[in-house]
């Protein structure tokens, strides 16, 4: 039976492309449509230039006024700094545009226009963090974010990967971890509670029931040295592990560090030219990383000019002179026990040092995770705490762990910003944080 065919409508759909995809597998000729901002506007007799970003990348999008309706071309005469637009047009292979390719615009809308956008070239630093909500579209920190999304992801993957439960501390505590002097104090219904420095304490109790721990969490220290390694919250992953040594969790460190940076490679060379970081720095990453022992960085830090004796604690500014050749991430061990809270178990060979690490990132940067093994005997972290005239009463419930089967256990915080700050190359932490909190800033 013969079919007729009355009407045939074709209709080709344009499916809106990310930029990235357009660069990737556009090819000549082909009709596009993209949506972004606009990041650069010039114009020239009848046409007009702009450069459209999104989330993804840049492109040159050229509106000339034979090409497109009077609307939209009125439409590309107003779209100023920031605006959003929606672009169709045909691509166009050309060597002089800063991605390669440039879109012959034949409709060009204009969604949300921008009012004059108060960002310019050479603004100081202070006012770019006044307007970090703003500043966040640039492409330094689209690059940042990007590679912060990785980390955060890998991390997870990874500690799902080596079968660890993920869990949930909570914020509001009533003890110290790392020491007084740094707690935020909060007042809590006419008592006083703080907010939390490390989970670590709580991750001990976890892994009676689950075994191997972690978790990723905000901590808040009241730090107020100024240096460029410190927040007062930040991105902290803990874990806690039942039965590993001091050397065990070490292990499971660098393997960790190496698939998150490995996972940084893969997915983001593209973020890490822009920022100019040296990637074949971040190649050479790969275990094992060397253990140097406390008292041997000491000697190197004297070596390179620095005013340290056994016993000094080595801080940002003695880091960053140890560790500027240092070339791949390194663990320092057994620092003297005075140096680290009571917690730390004390080397059963040589009880004056505790079985303990700080893993010092390269390129005079310096510390990025500090763990080690915890004390488990009851009696030795009852005489411990005494040794530091902590009263055994404030911690009860931790002191509790050591009395109902106690286990060898060890564990680690690694500071997310602080890894970020390193593998990204940046000269300060306050750029691998979207909205950083320090001793003078709580906004935007
Ligand atoms: P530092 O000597 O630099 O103050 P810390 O010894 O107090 O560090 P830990 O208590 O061991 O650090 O915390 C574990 C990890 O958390 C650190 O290795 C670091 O990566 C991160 N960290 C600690 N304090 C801060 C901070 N104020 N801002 C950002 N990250 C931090
Ligand atoms: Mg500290």
């Amino acid at each position: 039976m013969p079919i007729s065919i009355k009407y045939i409508t074709l209709k080709i759909i344009i499916i809106a492309m990310k930029i990235e995809e357009v660069l990737k597998n556009g090819t000549e000729g082909m009709e596009v449509e993209i949506k972004g901002w606009v990041y650069r506007w010039r114009e020239s007799g009848k046409i007009i230039f702009v450069i459209v970003r999104d989330s993804t990348d840049i492109i040159q999008v050229v509106i000339s006024k034979s090409d497109v309706n009077d609307e939209d071309f009125k439409h590309a005469k107003n779209a100023n700094i920031e605006s959003s637009v929606v672009v169709r047009g045909v691509l166009r292979k050309d060597e002089r545009a800063p991605t390669g390719f440039e879109i012959l615009a034949s409709s060009f809308k204009l969604i949300g226009k921008s009012e004059n956008f108060p960002i310019y070239k050479d603004q100081s630093d202070e006012y770019l963090l006044d307007i970090r909500h703003l500043w966040l579209r640039s492409r330094e920190m689209n690059a940042i974010l990007k590679i912060r999304a990785t980390s955060f992801y890998k991390l997870h993957e990874f500690f799902h990967n080596e079968g660890y439960y993920e869990v949930q501390a909570p914020m509001f505590v009533s003890n110290a971890v790392e020491g007084g002097s740094t707690l935020f104090e909060v007042p809590y219904f006419g008592r006083k509670a703080y907010l939390t420095q490390s989970s670590q304490f709580y991750l001990e109790t976890f892994i009676f029931s689950l075994e191997n721990v972690y978790t990723v969490a905000p901590s808040f220290r009241a730090e107020k040295s100024r240096t460029r390694r410190h927040l007062t919250e930040f991105w902290h992953c803990e874990a806690e592990a039942a039965w590993l040594s001091n050397e065990d969790i070490m292990k499971f460190e660098e393997k960790m560090i190496t698939y998150i940076v490995d996972g940084i490679l893969e997915n983001n060379t593209k973020e890490l030219k822009l920022l100019n970081r040296d990637i074949s720095m971040l190649e050479k990453v790969k275990p094992p990383f060397d253990r140097l022992k406390y008292e041997d960085v000491i000697k190197i830090g004297q070596n390179v000019g620095l005013d340290i004796d056994y016993g000094s604690d080595l801080g940002a500014d003695e880091e960053h002179a140890i560790t500027k050749k240092f070339e791949k991430p390194t663990f320092v061990v057994n620092y003297p026990k005075k140096l680290k809270p009571f917690y730390h178990r004390p080397d059963p060979d040589n009880p004056d040092v505790v079985l303990n690490h700080d893993l010092l990132a390269p390129e005079g940067y310096g510390e990025i995770i500090g763990g080690g093994e915890r004390i488990w005997d009851y009696n030795e972290l009852i005489q411990r705490m005494k040794e530091e005239n902590l009263n055994p009463n404030d911690y009860g419930w931790y002191i509790d762990l050591r009395k109902y089967g106690s286990v060898p256990h060890s564990g680690f915080g690694l500071g997310i910003d602080r890894f970020i700050w390193w593998v990204a190359g940046l000269e300060h932490i306050k750029y691998a944080i979207p909205y950083p909190r320090n001793i003078r800033r709580v906004t935007p």
